[in-house]
């Protein structure tokens, strides 16, 4: 917990001493590796078949890295778990997403939730658990200590009370379902909001990481199926918005979830420093 604190603390002086340097427009331009006006996040959640069937050949054909957010117990990981290896050793990162998938059953159409799965009948110690324990077979797999993480249904809220403060620390960065990232100052808390897209259009999936080169801060898509199976993306549109991504590279920095976070960490504690820096030294 003094850990999670520490860190939190730490953040949020950052992204306040980053609303300073925020105006100025040398900053954003450089904010970003190789001059890139805005970092996207690619990542698939639940460990799905369609994933590797679909996704993982398009992205290797334009060498971008995503997230893929492993639900442990999933079929398609348990069966396949050498391809999922494979995919770490490709540069991906391999990200937390439980073993068991609990969400809350009172909300509407949760019929699919197994009762013994239920988020709101789990005390926070046991979801905790669960989390350290999928981090440690993760582990197994790709050697890596530091990931990035994805609650079940974007819900943190516990029998009793909210766990994501108890497991934030394990992780360099978690996403949440949440609007576009207008500005580098909402990133407070290592938390990054994200887009559940289901089937969108090529001209959405442009629209929304455009939008955030403009701002110059990240586009995170969360996709599910890719060509079939559930929340799914259409194959051909998850293509052409790949290509978009590739043909325009000097503007999009496409890399994992894990890799951007521990950039952004690096990179406000800098302009916190800078800052830190200036107002000792005035003159300069
Ligand atoms: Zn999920």
């Amino acid at each position: 917990m003094l850990k999670y604190l520490v860190s939190l603390l730490c953040f949020s002086a950052a992204a306040q001493a980053f609303n300073v340097a925020d105006t100025s427009a040398q900053a954003r331009q450089s904010f970003w590796p190789n001059g890139a006006k805005a970092a996207v996040s690619l990542s698939y959640d639940d460990a799905l078949n369609s994933q590797l069937d679909n996704a993982v050949p398009e992205l290797a054909k334009h060498g971008f890295r995503a997230t893929f957010y492993l639900t442990l117990s999933s079929p398609a990981f348990v069966k396949r778990q050498a391809e999922w290896q494979q995919l770490a050793a490709a540069g991906h990162e391999l990200g937390n997403h439980t073993i068991h998938h609990a969400c809350q059953t009172s909300k509407p159409g949760r019929d699919w939730v197994a009762k013994d799965k239920d988020l709101e009948q789990w005390p926070i110690v046991k979801i905790s658990a669960e989390i350290q324990a999928a981090n440690a077979q993760l582990q197994q797999l790709d050697g890596k200590t530091l990931r990035t993480f994805t609650p079940p249904c974007s819900e943190t809220q516990a029998k009793d009370g909210d766990y994501l403060p108890t497991v934030a620390a394990l992780f360099t960065g978690s996403k949440l379902q949440g609007s576009p990232v207008t500005s580098l100052n909402q990133l407070v808390g290592n938390t990054l909001p994200t887009w559940f897209p289901v089937a969108p259009t090529l001209a959405e999936l442009i629209t929304y990481t455009e939008q955030a080169a403009q701002h110059g801060t990240i586009a995170s898509i969360t996709f599910h199926g890719v060509g079939g199976e559930h929340l799914a993306v259409d194959n051909t549109v998850h293509q052409q918005f790949l290509a978009y991504l590739a043909q325009n590279r000097d503007k999009f920095w496409v890399d994992s979830y894990a890799n951007i976070s521990q950039h952004l960490q690096k990179e406000l504690l800098q302009q916190r420093l800078l800052s830190k820096s200036s107002a000792l030294n005035p003159k300069h």
